[in-house]
């Protein structure tokens, strides 16, 4: 195992920055273990950091920390070890440093895809995992709904087996004597999003399923006539797709909704993308085969984040107005494509440049609908009064209920309303702030991996999550 000292590591935002005693780089399960003893015998703490793409501090330490990059294989699963009922399901078992974009890569050659996944691949699994990470899908799981078993390292270097109650592995056949197998909701329910606090996991067994094809299509509505669908449930209806230069009504998989968060004659802009599971196609046009060609170009090279942050710092009075374009470009009318191709939203430079607070609410209630007015009259006081103005649209996205007790989902099918701000916009942190208070006021339960500094001293709130 590499280890290294005097290391300074940071998130990919550069927010948190820490000098652990020791920056370990592991390459085994017995590598982790002994990283874990090593730093009890210096009594100091551990713990494991994944692609650093989470804006909060949760990856920070006062002690070791844990570098998961190279624990980055599938690992042969044998199936003749899991309970006969687990034993017909697409199972993977893969080490927790690997990333999301490898494993997508990895299972697609198996003609495998994940279930769901959020909207970049660059985060690790166990990382995306740990902080509750989630795509959008009317009845999707977030990421760590698809585990089912998993391999960590605790206190003494002890090394357990966790799962369910109802099992997973055939206790039967479990033989390896330095792995301890825990059967138990509360212990496994506690442990998969658990923010690298209950030890360092070293695999996970993750349900899959066999590769299935998207159908994307992105088109702008006013915010007054998606409030009122969201509020009556029909936004969940059947909707019209065109296919083969037919159109057929189909269940609508998952909604991604984006809006101004600016006032435009009276109302507010939205894009809103609703994705579809289609039969591959045999013949795609090169409008299905790609998304908005001008939207992808321009998002992802650092001069388009260069003059968006140049005129919200230096013409804010223009912010609405670019942002009611930029909503507005993202238009697309088809984007047919393997699952993760599809799940995948892009915009890597301008997303890596921008970090923001999400909150989740009950989707069966009005609640959230009541924070998004909320959050346009805040845009409104912040600009009209202290020359504020936010720089990103906020989002929706939709996750399915959850047994996991810290995911914000847990036990509630949720919207997830998302504020984000680029990282440099002047302001960016008041902005952040005031987000926050509406939500934690209206009783939002936080994104993890996100911006969180307003729940510092909110113990008891956080107890009872
Ligand atoms: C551009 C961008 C887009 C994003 N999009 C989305 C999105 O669409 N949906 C969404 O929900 N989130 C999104 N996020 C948030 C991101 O998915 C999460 O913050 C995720 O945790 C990042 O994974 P990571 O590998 O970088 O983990 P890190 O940030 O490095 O670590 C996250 C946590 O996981 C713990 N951890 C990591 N590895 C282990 C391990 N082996 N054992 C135990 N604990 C471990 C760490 O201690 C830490 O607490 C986005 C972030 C960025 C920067």
């Amino acid at each position: 195992m590499k280890t290294r000292t005097r290391v300074t590591w940071s998130n990919v935002i550069s927010k948190h920055e820490v000098e652990p005693f020791k920056y370990l780089i592991p390459e085994s399960l017995r590598d982790i273990a002994a990283a874990v003893q090593d730093a009890e015998d210096c009594n100091h703490r551990i713990r494991a950091v994944g692609s650093g793409h989470s804006y909060s501090d949760v990856a920070i330490t006062d002690g070791h920390l844990v570098d998961m990059s190279r624990l980055n294989r599938q690992l042969n699963l044998d199936k003749s070890k899991l309970l006969p009922k687990h034993q017909e399901k697409y199972l993977v078992e893969v080490e927790a440093g690997i990333t999301v974009q490898t494993l997508n890569r990895q299972l697609d050659r198996q003609k495998l895809a994940l279930i769901n996944m959020g909207a970049i691949d660059e985060q690790t699994i166990s990382g995306a995992i740990a902080t509750g990470t989630h795509g959008s899908g009317r009845n999707e799981p977030a990421m760590s709904g698809m585990v089912r078993s998993l391999v960590i390292v605790a206190a003494e270097g002890k090394i357990y087996r966790i799962e369910p109650s109802e099992g997973f592995t055939d206790p039967a056949q479990h033989t390896d004597a330095a792995v301890e197998l825990i059967q138990d909701d509360d212990t496994f329910y506690s442990i998969v999003v658990s923010l690298g606090c209950t030890g360092i996991v070293y695999s996970y067994i993750i349900e899959v399923r066999p590769r299935y094809w998207l159908y994307e299509n992105r088109r702008p509505e006013k915010w007054s006539e998606v409030r009122q669908k969201l509020a009556d449930g029909s936004m969940f209806n059947d909707y019209p797709i065109t296919i083969n230069g037919q159109s057929v009504k189909y269940p609508v998989r998952s909604l991604f909704i984006v809006v101004n968060p600016y006032e435009k004659d009276g109302d507010h802009t939205c894009m809103v993308a609703r994705t579809f599971e289609v039969e591959k196609f045999h013949f795609r046009t090169l409008r299905d085969r790609t998304r908005n060609i001008l939207a992808t170009v321009v998002s992802n090279i650092p001069l388009a984040y260069r003059i968006s942050l140049f005129v919200v710092n230096n013409l804010p009075k223009i912010v609405p107005s670019a942002l009611e374009r930029s909503v507005t470009a993202l238009k697309d009318a088809t984007y047919v494509n393997k699952s993760h191709k599809v799940l995948f939203q892009g915009f890597e430079y301008v997303a890596s440049q921008g970090h923001g607070a999400e909150f989740a609410y009950n989707r069966h209630e009005t609640r959230y609908l009541e924070v998004m007015d909320k959050i346009f009259s805040k845009v409104k006081q912040l600009s009209g009064k202290y020359k504020l103005y936010p720089s990103s649209a906020p989002t929706l996205r939709f996750v399915k209920a959850s047994p996991m007790y810290l995911t914000p989902e847990y036990n509630t099918d949720v919207c997830y309303i998302g504020n984000p701000v680029l990282v440099r916009q002047k302001g960016a942190a008041l902005i952040l702030n005031e987000y926050q208070d509406i939500h934690l006021d209206a009783g939002g339960k936080p994104h993890w991996g996100k911006i969180t500094n307003r729940l510092e001293g909110r113990t008891e709130l956080i107890r009872q999550w």
